[in-house]
């Protein structure tokens, strides 16, 4: 399919830092998988930002193809959508170096995330994580794109991506629409982790994590340990929020009739967590089951996997160097 110039563009990337997992999928994945149909979507794996804190590429070449494989599984179509490796676009990293000369190393020492990347790892505070932003930017822009998926902690980056192109655009002309946060969905789900302690992550809380690459059996098992308490003790009691999680779980993967009984076995005080949880495992584990299924058969495909990450390169640069050409013009580089 041609890209439609009348769609809206969006942009979202995702690292190939880990295993995606069903906070990635209920927040963002299942997302772009409606987006898709209504506008101009570009998906990419973003491997360069990962060097900024993953310097160890023994696993990158495996971590981008499950990347893609998964989000294939999920219902991304490479037809529709633009499904592309950030280091087979170099423009990106020409933009890069543009905007890396409008962006102040005073604003770059004050995001959040790079304060607490400093913290978690003093030993490699290197200019590419300080420039975080600037890429960040460079990847939104090089496709002069409008809406862009994030989550909160992605906020502030959105906004410097907006001061940079305003920056451009003051300096050498009006090139650069400026990119929003886009929520396709006003109630985004948050999945918390199964032990109740934070988010469900690629990193972090591994066990209490439902990954899309888990077997059914290990499914089970991370269920059956799910933190729960003593249970309600009166009628209509509100839940704490790891009860909250489990319900949430529930009315995403379960037939309706099994949360509504749930629910009111809870509201009646009559809920057994054990079977809640044997239930709510079993049918996670048939949700889960075929994307895992899928994405590793896409995953052993390698002359598949490299042609949809051809196509989608193709349809990347496309775009991103017709945004060059305007860059080097309103710049001046053209002699
Ligand atoms: P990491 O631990 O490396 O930060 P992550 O699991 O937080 O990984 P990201 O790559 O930071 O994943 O996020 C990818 C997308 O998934 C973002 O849109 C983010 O908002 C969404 N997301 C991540 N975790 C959850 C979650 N637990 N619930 C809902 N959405 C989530
Ligand atoms: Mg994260």
């Amino acid at each position: 399919m041609q890209n439609d110039t009348k769609k809206e563009i969006v942009l979202s990337g995702i690292r190939p830092t880990g295993y995606l997992h069903l906070g990635n999928y209920f927040g963002a994945m299942r997302n772009y998988v409606r987006m898709q149909e209504d506008y101009n979507c570009y998906f990419f794996v973003a491997d360069w930002h990962s060097l900024t804190t993953h310097p160890d590429t023994k696993e990158l070449r495996n971590s981008v193809h499950r990347v893609i494989a998964e989000n294939l599984a999920c219902g991304l179509d490479p037809d529709k959508a633009a499904i592309y490796v950030q280091s087979d676009v170099p423009e990106i990293a020409e933009l890069y170096l543009y905007l890396n000369m409008l962006a102040y190393k005073g604003e770059l020492e004050k995001v959040p995330t790079f304060k607490d990347k400093v913290r978690l790892s003093p030993d490699n505070v290197n200019a590419g994580l300080l420039t975080y932003p600037v890429l960040m930017a460079a990847d939104i822009l090089i496709h002069r794109a409008v809406k862009v998926p994030v989550g909160k902690d992605q906020e502030q980056h959105l906004e410097m991506a907006r001061n940079f192109a305003e920056r451009f655009n003051h300096r050498y002309g009006d090139v650069f629409p400026m990119p929003r946060a886009f929520n396709f969905n006003s109630d985004l789900v948050k999945i918390m982790s199964l032990d109740g302690k934070g988010k469900m992550s690629k990193s972090e809380n591994q066990m209490a994590t439902i990954y899309l690459s888990d077997s059914d059996e290990l499914i089970l098992k991370k269920l059956k340990k799910a933190t729960t308490d003593q249970g309600p003790t009166e009628a209509g009691q509100p839940k704490p929020d790891f009860i909250q999680n489990l319900f949430t779980l529930a009315s995403l993967v379960s037939e309706p009739a099994v949360s509504e009984k749930f629910e009111a076995d809870y509201n009646n005080c009559q809920i057994r967590y054990g079977d809640f949880k044997k239930q709510l495992g079993e049918d996670m584990a048939r949700f889960v089951g075929p994307i895992r299924d899928k994405a590793l058969a896409i995953q052993e495909d390698k002359v598949y996997l490299e042609k949809i990450m051809k196509q989608g390169a193709e349809k990347a640069r496309q775009s991103a160097s017709q945004t060059i050409k305007i860059v080097r013009e309103a710049m001046g580089i053209k002699y």
